[in-house]
């Protein structure tokens, strides 16, 4: 094997492990993230109504229902959100 040979596999096999690090940190992260518990509506002052013309249904965290006026959920409040609710949480959507 050519030294040129072996520095390129040495190369290749350096940034195997760190690609190969990275990606276990990520799955190590998602548990968590999976896990992760909601805040209660009354710590984000949910409310059913909406809020300087901002509602769930225009949030990036919202999930909706089985229709567009359903209760839908939030990845970050519990409970049943209405798509018409609000909270401080709120991130519009792009
Ligand atoms: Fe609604 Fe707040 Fe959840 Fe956004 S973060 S969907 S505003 S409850």
């Amino acid at each position: 094997m050519s030294e040129k040979t072996h520095k390129m596999q040495r190369r290749l096999t350096r940034r195997n492990v760190v690609a190969g690090a990275a990606a276990l940190a990520g799955l190590a992260v998602l548990p968590r993230l999976a896990g992760a518990a909601k805040a209660p509506k009354s710590a984000l002052k949910y409310q059913d109504t909406p809020h300087d013309g901002q509602d769930c249904a225009g949030c990036i965290q919202y999930e909706p229902g089985k229709s567009a006026s359903a209760m839908g959920t939030c990845k970050v409040v519990e409970g049943p959100i209405s798509p018409k609710g609000w909270c401080l949480a709120f991130v519009k959507k792009s």
